[in-house]
């Protein structure tokens, strides 16, 4: 690809900013348009259900780059703009308007979508989901009228929000499927910490309770119904029940998907001109072992970061420990690596001070740390899996163990291996 050809990039989120900046830094000097069916340039969904949702956060705060920065390096972004369809034959992008764009290289970053619960009412006024800046300034028009707020799905979302609504002198309930909260993240003991941190402030915690309804009257919620037969009286419900990967133009272009857009480690999709990065990929990951799709700002920052060097001709695999963090309560849950239901935890610390990290093993193999409060530890684990210096159950278990001691000083992490 020469550096006259022009590259567009669809998306609005971090994977789509970091990769209109990231093919600046790699010295690409041809047109790069970003489109982008939300009305502003690409921001930061984190703080949508933590300092922005308490209005404690400026709007501006939310933009991953200054509004002026795309102007300033020659990217054109193009908002409030839908890509329609991908024309992969005359590479050609169309958008909602009628135009087309055409392109050498293309790179999808269009992310996910917020699962919409599958029972009767749950259209009614008062029901809200939280996945776009503009879902987030609904629900916040809507929370000084509330006073009863139950929140439906025990994720990050409803805890995060949940603790922010109750902050804000709301009667809160998060109602949970599962047995305990954040059960496909989290190790029980790192579940059982945030949902007692939880309940100390108020926040009524239902587990293993399924939503079977929402009840209206005059069109707007009043009571969330559950399968025991269980009404839950609600002036606004808020949903946290997961996401999409956003993949219809992927699949109408006959990309490969599979719970994602299929990219190998360049970011490289099953077209050689199109590349995907972020919340849409499934995406193989060399320190796990196997394929799968991630929902973090890691994940979109860094596969973005490969995804431009490969537009660029340069080859650059993504090979990182997953790592995200959650902010509940003033605590903070940081978590590298992923470990399956059936993990085996060597706690160290005590949940009780609030301060205290879950090293999760699968058989003798080091999978994860869940740390609260414990951020030099978080960190010595993320360098040990990238570095792949594991130290065994008994080792971290000793009274004596020193995570930072055990590491080389040169052992970086993956991304500062990185050039850009
Ligand atoms: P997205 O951010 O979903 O962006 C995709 C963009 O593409 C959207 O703007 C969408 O409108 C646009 N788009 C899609 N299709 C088209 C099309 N056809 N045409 C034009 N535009 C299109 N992660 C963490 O690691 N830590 C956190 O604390 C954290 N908190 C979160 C809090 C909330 C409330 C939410 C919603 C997410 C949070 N996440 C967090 C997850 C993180 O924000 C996502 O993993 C990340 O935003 C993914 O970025 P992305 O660019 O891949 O996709
Ligand atoms: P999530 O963290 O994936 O949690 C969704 C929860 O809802 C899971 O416990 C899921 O159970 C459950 N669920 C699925 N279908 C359900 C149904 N029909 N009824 C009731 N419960 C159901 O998703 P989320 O909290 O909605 O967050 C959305 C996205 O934002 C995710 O990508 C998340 O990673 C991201 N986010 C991240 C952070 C962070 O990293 N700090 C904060 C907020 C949001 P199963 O797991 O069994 O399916």
């Amino acid at each position: 690809m020469s550096n006259a050809d022009p590259i567009v990039i669809v998306g609005g989120g971090q994977a789509a900013g970091q990769l209109a900046d990231s093919l600046r830094r790699e010295g690409y000097a041809g047109a790069v348009t970003l489109v982008c069916d939300e009305p502003m340039p690409p921001y930061q969904r984190p703080h949508l259900s933590k300092l922005y949702l308490a209005g404690i956060l400026a709007h501006e705060k939310l933009l991953y780059r200054p509004r002026d920065f795309y102007a300033e390096r020659g990217i054109t972004v193009t908002s409030a703009r839908r890509a329609t369809r991908i024309d992969a034959a005359a590479r050609q992008l169309h958008l909602d308007d009628g135009s087309t764009l055409p392109y050498s290289g293309l790179a999808l970053c269009t992310g996910a979508v917020a699962r919409r619960l599958p029972v009767p009412g749950a259209d009614a006024a008062g029901v809200h989901c939280l996945r776009t800046l503009a879902d987030c300034e609904h629900l916040r028009a809507a929370l000084p009228a509330a006073t009863r707020v139950v929140c439906v799905g025990g994720g990050l979302i409803s805890l995060e929000a949940a603790g922010v609504m109750a902050g804000l002198g709301k009667h809160v309930t998060v109602l949970a499927t599962q047995p305990r909260v954040m059960e496909s993240i989290a190790v029980p003991a790192v579940s059982d910490f945030f949902h007692g941190v939880h309940a100390s402030q108020g926040i009524e915690i239902r587990t293993g309770c399924t939503v079977t309804g929402i009840e209206a009257a005059n069109g707007a919620v009043c009571a969330v119904l559950t399968a025991s037969g269980e009404r839950f009286p609600a002036d606004l419900v808020l949903v946290g029940i997961g996401v999409e990967p956003e993949l219809a133009l992927a699949r109408e272009a006959g990309l490969s998907c599979d719970n994602g857009i299929v990219v190998d480690e360049y970011a490289r999709s099953s077209d050689p001109h199109i590349v995907a990065a972020g919340d849409c990929t499934r995406h193989p990951n060399a320190i796990l072992g196997r394929s799968l799709r991630l929902e973090s700002v890691q994940n979109a920052v860094e596969q973005a970061k490969t995804a431009a060097a490969t537009l660029c001709g340069k080859k650059r695999a993504y090979a990182q420990a997953p790592w995200f963090w959650s902010d509940q309560q003033g605590y903070r849950l940081q978590v590298v690596g992923i470990a399956g239901r059936n993990a085996q935890v060597v706690l160290r610390g005590d949940p009780a001070t609030g301060s205290f990290a879950a090293w999760c093993f699968e058989g003798e193999r080091l999978v994860a740390c869940q740390s609260v409060s414990r951020p030099r530890e978080y960190m010595a684990c993320r360098r040990m899996l990238e570095n792949n210096l594991l130290p065994t159950p008994v080792e971290v278990a000793h009274p004596r163990f020193d995570p930072e001691a055990r590491l080389p000083r040169k052992a970086p992490l993956a991304f500062q291996r990185r050039s850009v």
